[in-house]
């Protein structure tokens, strides 16, 4: 049986416990996927104190469930189809990303919006399909550079909340784990500050607050994305509402994401 996965909280400390995801994207062969799994693999610490998660491309997702096997390491998918099956080639669904035990899905990707046109109304209904299938939904929102330099990010992330989060009922929008991703600092080597990443995070529990309740906006995880890197993160994590990163291209690097994961951790 399919252990299904649950977003995690200290609840001594009654914080929330960091996550640090790798998104690997279009990147690595099968067997250079499988060697950098056996590189970082050993170096996360056995009595882990944070959740980490792989997303590596669909093609490697088995032998990333073969490589945790008994490790209390999770998996991701990048992406998923809205509809559960038919008539959509080269498309996968969450019910087969479901049977390889896959239990965090990627949604909402900068990339995929600006590359592949997704909108917040696909987003939406790819965020509705991960949680029926009882997958986690890493559902990223950020603002490109010119939303930024106008100064009117807050109103454009809230937009994004609103139209792919929102319809969502209290007690299941705590599923959802949110990263804040500005589009400015993806790829670019351009990090936010963590007062820019502290501020957009702190905004956007304050609009979960609004939203539902003060209780449910403590309990939703919001990672940080853009440029993270070892010597970055510390500060970043440690910023109030700041729940731990979504890392692109320093995951693609054995000890640049096990400094990362330390750094969380
Ligand atoms: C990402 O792709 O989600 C990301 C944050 O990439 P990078 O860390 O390379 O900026």
């Amino acid at each position: 049986m399919v252990k299904m996965p649950c977003l995690t909280f200290n609840l001594m400390e009654n914080i929330r416990k960091k996550i640090v995801a790798a998104n690997w994207k279009m990147n690595t062969s099968l067997a250079e996927g499988e060697l950098l799994i056996d590189q970082i693999l050993p170096g996360i610490p056995k009595s882990l104190n944070c959740t980490v998660i792989f997303a590596p491309p669909f093609t490697h997702l088995s032998m990333l469930k073969e490589k945790l096997a008994g490790s209390e390491v999770h998996s991701g998918a990048q992406n998923c189809h809205e509809e559960p099956s038919g008539a959509f080639t080269g498309e996968i669904s969450v019910s087969m990303l479901k049977s390889l035990g896959i239990e965090y899905v990627i949604v909402g990707h900068s990339e995929r919006r600006q590359l592949f046109h997704e909108s917040n109304d696909v987003i939406r209904l790819k965020v509705d399909a991960v949680l029926k299938a009882g997958l986690i939904p890493i559902f990223c929102c950020g603002e490109t550079l010119d939303i930024r330099q106008t100064d009117t990010q807050n109103i454009f992330v809230r937009h994004q909340l609103e139209e792919c989060l929102f319809h969502l009922e209290k007690g299941t929008i705590e599923k959802v784990c949110i990263a804040y991703e500005p589009v400015w600092a993806i790829g670019t080597g351009v990090t936010a500050s963590p007062e820019q990443a502290q501020e957009m995070h702190q905004y956007i529990r304050d609009q979960i607050a609004l939203k539902y309740d003060k209780v449910t906006s403590q309990l939703i995880h919001i990672l940080y994305g853009g440029s993270v890197k070892a010597d970055n993160a510390k500060l970043l994590f440690t910023q109030e509402d700041v729940d731990g990163g979504l890392i692109g291209g320093a995951s693609l690097n054995a000890e640049s994401f096990l400094d990362i994961i330390h750094a969380a951790c």
